[in-house]
């Protein structure tokens, strides 16, 4: 007899563990089937081992500048094995914890490869080749993304890698930097140490690795849907409509399977809407193009809703204002003046700043501040309405509250 749950889940990554979580604190019993480790890409190839290697790129900027606050570092260099064990420290940490997390929640976590059966059953097997059937009255599947590679670029453990292996990577590559754009590539042919990269027109370049980011595919393949009915379309992804639903009813699909923005916080807003439309709480879809998105570059940029071109593509007139951060107190104590805060909203009737449509920002630790540009944007919160609360001083986040104060005609410093 098969084990039986409100929800089977396969894939638990954001998207699947976010279900799990949430569903599991409304009171649902949860299977959540995991093939590699609970967190997905996010957790142990993406997001976090990204972003913890930036921070270790921070620091060492941060040491060769302290000069000019008056501290003498001297020039900084890496202990890269010491970096290295310190992503491997906070991603495992956050696995033990994620881990923890489903288990005090009573989540039923199985090891091996979920394929949907349909009729509400999944078989799980594992490495050993032992398998379990699950039933769920309803059906998630999450089973995310992996990098696509071009033809004469295949993965070689040696010299062609994708985001995974760099992610994964033991050595620091060396320095430099040559931009090219325009022109597509062939192939490339290894030497001894490094391996040379046909440029079309026959031009030939040397490298020491190559880095192929050309997006990523959704794994369908791995669900064995064939037969089940449940529509994938000519890309690999599984179709779905605004609450998640795909075309067999109580099957459900979330995250980079689907083709909504390949971003670990839409799947968790999709696990939080499948599960509420589970339970029958007709869950408001997910506005896509109002989404936070953010991109962790040296300075940061973040947006969320409408670009001045867009929101006149929209049919809206607008008011656009602009802010740099030289102007803000925070921004000249970090040493970070480049950038900038903007802000575009509808103009109303009477010619005056209305509703914001979009806020965009680039600078430092913007993605930090972009919360409050992502409420007022959603709210669907009018330049006077935001205009009217206090904004800590002195910090970053200042800028923003300065820019929506200066739509409404009187601003401060800017
Ligand atoms: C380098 C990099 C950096 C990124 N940085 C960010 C960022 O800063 N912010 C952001 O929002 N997003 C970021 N992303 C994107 C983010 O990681 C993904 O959007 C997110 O992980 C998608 O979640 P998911 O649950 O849909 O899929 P995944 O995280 O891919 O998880 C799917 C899980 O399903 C499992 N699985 C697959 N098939 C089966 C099966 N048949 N049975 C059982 N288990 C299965 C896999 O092992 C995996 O654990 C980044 C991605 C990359 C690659």
């Amino acid at each position: 007899m098969a084990d039986q749950f409100d929800v089977v889940i396969i894939g638990g990554g954001p998207g699947g563990y976010a279900a799990a979580l949430y569903g599991a604190a409304a009171g649902l019993s949860i299977a959540l089937v995991e093939r590699d480790k609970v967190g997905g890409t996010c957790l142990h190839r993406g997001c976090i081992p990204a972003k913890e290697l930036l921070e270790s790129a921070a620091v060492f900027r941060t040491v060769n500048h302290a000069a000019t606050f008056g501290v003498q570092a001297g020039p900084a260099t890496m202990d890269f094995p010491v970096t290295l064990a310190r992503k491997d420290q906070v991603v495992d940490g956050l696995w033990k914890g994620l881990a923890g997390l489903l288990k005090s929640r009573k989540v039923s976590t199985f090891a091996g490869t979920g394929v949907f059966a349909g009729n509400g059953r999944v078989v799980v097997t594992d490495d050993k080749g032992a398998t379990t059937e699950l039933t769920g009255a309803n059906v998630i599947l999450a089973t995310g993304s992996a990098p696509r590679t071009i033809p004469g670029f295949e993965v070689d453990g040696r010299f062609v890698q994708t985001s995974d292996e760099v992610l994964a990577t033991d050595t620091l590559p060396a320095w430099g930097m040559d931009v090219r754009t325009g022109v597509a590539v062939t192939g490339h042919t290894p030497g001894t140490s490094t391996t040379f990269v046909q440029l079309e027109g026959g031009e030939s370049v040397e490298v020491e690795r190559i880095i192929v980011s050309v997006g990523r595919r959704p794994l369908s393949e791995t669900l064995g849907l064939d037969g089940t009915g449940v529509e994938v379309d000519e890309r690999g992804f599984v179709k779905i409509d605004a609450t998640c639903r795909t075309n067999v009813g109580g099957v459900w699909a979330i995250g980079d399977l689907v083709a909504t923005p390949q971003l670990a916080h839409v799947g968790f807003a999709e696990g939080m809407v499948v599960i509420r439309d589970i339970l029958g709480e007709a869950p408001v879809p997910i506005a896509y193009d109002r989404v936070p998105w953010c991109i962790y570059s040296h300075p940061e940029v973040a947006f969320a809703g409408h670009s001045e071109q867009s929101a006149r593509d929209a049919g809206y007139e607008v008011v656009v204002s602009k802010h740099q951060y030289r102007g803000n107190g925070r921004a000249l104590i970090l040493g970070e003046p480049d950038g900038l805060v903007k802000v575009i909203a509808a103009k109303g009737a009477d010619g005056r700043a209305g509703q914001i449509l979009g806020v965009h920002m680039v600078g430092p630790w913007v993605t930090e501040q972009l919360g409050q540009g992502y409420l007022a944007v959603n709210w669907e919160a009018t330049v006077d309405e935001v205009a009217a609360f206090i904004q800590p001083h002195p910090t970053l986040s200042e800028l923003f509250g300065e820019t929506v104060l200066s739509m409404t005609g009187r601003g401060l410093h800017g």
